[in-house]
């Protein structure tokens, strides 16, 4: 066998594991189905402005050790996400803070807010949360449920709030402050230059492949390495036998604009139901560009299919079920290591795909 390990997907999991075994004297193969590495974070030039091709990508993290880790790789600069929603062409700050709840209610202290919140809440007929809707309206009450998340969320996952999981919507920080930190992380930042230095930084010395899918020649990709390493999604390596797991797909619609700044803040979340697209992306902004032209991409969220990439996975009650068997499966696989977002059907960002990385290769190469 030529290779130790075969690692199936170039992004930020198969990347970060090929490099700890590439340290540890093994010999590596790492395929990617795409035309180029690093999976989601790939960044494209296009006007001496670094795309984030599968949207806007920041990096943050509470743990010191990840943010050492990918600061081997690369500069980080101060970028501080502070996205901002178009609601029927007003515009309020997220994540909700003091100044959201200004901007709705024109309050202007902690109190007043709390105060505001806990009328809305009052009303509810549910005092625990057992889905998306419920969470988001005990949180914040019914204003911000109906302008900032119901249309925003049902767009983007193209089923109904209430259908959910809550864990979705506590990903965003409430807070009492005026602060716009889309993030409560310690660390956070955007790569100087992309992510793609991250990415050549870690498969530095090793073998890529690229425009290979495994499933094409799956018996002779296994008999080349004594194990693999398998990044893709989880139902498809079982050829969907207990059935096809929902992901959320999204498509791109990348464009150059001829002025300097298109909309003066790299993130604008469209919250109402009437626009189909979810968020623009404005690009230079990541790196406070001063070029001439900005791209911006659209971001149109969509079911993914057979033909269309998988970028999120669904983790409702449905596909929980589903998904538990497949897990069974893989936990008695001898030889294969399932790792990242789509393996694990996760909700992953960058900072946990990299830490579940690195537990894979100090669990495997110990
Ligand atoms: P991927 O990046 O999906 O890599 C998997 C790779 O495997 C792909 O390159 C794919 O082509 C390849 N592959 C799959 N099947 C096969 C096959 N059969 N044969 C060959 N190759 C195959 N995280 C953050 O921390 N901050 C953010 O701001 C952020 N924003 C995001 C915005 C969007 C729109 C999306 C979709 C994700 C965002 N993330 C963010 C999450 C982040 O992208 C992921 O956590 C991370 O990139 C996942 O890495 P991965 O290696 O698990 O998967
Ligand atoms: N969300 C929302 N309104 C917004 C932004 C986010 O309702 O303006 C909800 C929505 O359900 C979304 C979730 O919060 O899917 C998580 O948002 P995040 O920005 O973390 O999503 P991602 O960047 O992963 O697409």
């Amino acid at each position: 066998m030529e290779f130790d390990y075969l690692i199936v997907g170039s992004g930020l999991f198969g990347a970060v594991f090929a490099h700890e075994a590439k340290k540890a004297g093994k010999r590596c193969l790492v395929i990617d189905k795409r035309d180029h590495r690093g999976g989601n974070v790939y960044c494209k030039e296009m006007e001496g402005i670094q795309v984030h091709w599968y949207g806007a990508h920041i990096f943050h993290t509470n743990d010191q050790t990840i943010w050492r880790y990918v600061n081997q790789f690369a500069v980080f600069n101060r970028y501080t996400n502070s996205p901002l929603a178009n609601y029927k062409g007003s515009l309020y700050n997220l994540p909700f803070n003091m100044n959201t709840f200004y901007q709705l209610w024109g309050v202007k202290t902690p109190d007043e807010a709390r105060v505001k919140i806990a009328e809305q809440i009052a009303s509810l007929p549910f005092s625990r949360p057992s889905n998306l809707e419920e969470q988001a309206l005990l949180l914040v009450g019914t204003d911000i449920y109906e302008k900032l998340i119901k249309h925003y969320t049902e767009k983007q996952w193209g089923m109904c709030a209430k259908d959910l999981p809550s864990f979705i919507i506590k990903r965003l920080p409430v807070r009492f402050t005026f602060d716009n930190n889309y993030f409560n992380d310690k660390y956070q930042g955007i790569p100087e230059g992309g992510y793609n230095q991250i990415i050549d930084g870690l498969l530095d010395g090793i073998e890529v492949k690229l425009n290979i899918n495994f499933f094409d020649d799956r018996k002779y990709f296994e008999s080349n390495a004594h194990k693999l390493v398998y990044t893709g999604k989880i139902d498809e390596y079982y050829d969907y036998r207990f059935g096809a797991l929902d992901y959320r797909g999204l498509r791109f619609e990348h464009q150059i604009v001829n002025q300097r700044n298109f909309q003066g803040n790299a993130v604008v979340n469209y919250t109402d139901s009437e626009t189909s697209y979810t968020r623009i992306i404005e690009h230079k902004h990541f790196e406070f560009g001063e070029q001439e032209q900005t791209v911006i991409t659209y971001e149109y969220p969509l079911l993914a299919g057979k033909d269309t990439e998988p970028y999120y996975p669904v983790n409702n009650d449905h596909n929980t079920r589903i998904h538990n068997n497949y897990k069974e499966l893989s936990k008695r696989e001898k030889g294969v290591i399932f790792g990242g977002r789509l393996a694990e059907y996760r909700y992953y960002d960058m900072h946990q795909v990299i830490a579940s990385a690195l537990k894979a290769s100090r669990d495997e190469l110990k």
